[in-house]
């Protein structure tokens, strides 16, 4: 077998494990294919063996993969930072936003979306550890902006995403994902219907999931190391 039908296969087996032990419903963790720098190629090769959610971080890179591949069973989310410049291609070539971290981004996302696509579905990235060199909106921050892009009419606001400052140990992983999971229960609380976590990437995918991820994105356990 291919390695990457065979990555993914594992993958959904850690998953459906990781789901039973941590008390989980079945299915309720979405695998997101990062496919940054993978070719066409290996992205056919995991759509072949069943994965249709990808995740890309660069747009123009990500707009010729879309239009190549052509395939409208696929969803693609935009896991990279976001240039005020390039809202208009991410609002037409993708389903998903999952790093939104202030409001201006998100008022040109929605008045750039297509009155005939359904609404951009819409994450707000959280820096979990005020790293000062890594983008998301702070805890403190977080509320107002939440409330603000929730009235924004073509967009969906879904939930949160991180991406932690790396940890030691599975307990410090599960922490840094457990306030995340708060965050989201507090906004649930003030009245926003959100359904979605994202977090956990390749090496810290099981805390992820522990603390109630429903999306993870992974790259290198399904592609390999990226070549640069
Ligand atoms: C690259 C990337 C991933 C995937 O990381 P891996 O460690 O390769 O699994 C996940 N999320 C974001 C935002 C990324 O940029």
């Amino acid at each position: 077998m291919d390695i990457i039908a065979k990555n993914l296969q594992q993958l959904q087996q850690q998953i459906q494990a990781a789901e039973q032990l941590y008390h989980r419903q079945p299915d309720s963790v979405q695998l997101l294919a990062v496919s940054k720098q993978q070719t066409v190629s290996a992205i056919k090769t995991a759509i072949t063996a069943g994965q249709n959610l990808f995740g890309e971080n660069y747009v123009q890179e990500a707009v010729t993969k879309i239009t190549t591949i052509n395939n409208s069973a696929l969803e693609w989310h935009f896991i990279g930072a976001v240039q005020t410049n390039k809202t208009a291609l991410i609002a037409q070539y993708f389903h998903w936003v999952h790093s939104v971290d202030r409001l201006s981004i998100a008022k040109r996302l929605s008045s750039q979306r297509s009155p005939e696509l359904p609404p951009l579905n819409i994450c707000l990235q959280v820096n979990i550890d005020n790293e000062p060199q890594k983008a998301g909106v702070t805890l403190q921050e977080l509320p107002q902006l939440a409330a603000e892009i929730s009235h924004l009419p073509r967009l969906k606001l879904r939930g949160l995403m991180t991406i932690p400052a790396p940890k030691e140990t599975f307990d410090e992983q599960r922490q840094a994902f457990r306030q995340l999971r708060l965050a989201l229960e507090n906004l649930q609380k003030s009245g926003l219907k959100l359904d979605t976590l994202s977090m956990g990437m390749s090496h810290d995918f099981t805390a992820a999931i522990a603390e109630g991820a429903t999306i993870i994105r992974i790259g290198t356990a399904i592609f390999g190391r990226r070549v640069t």
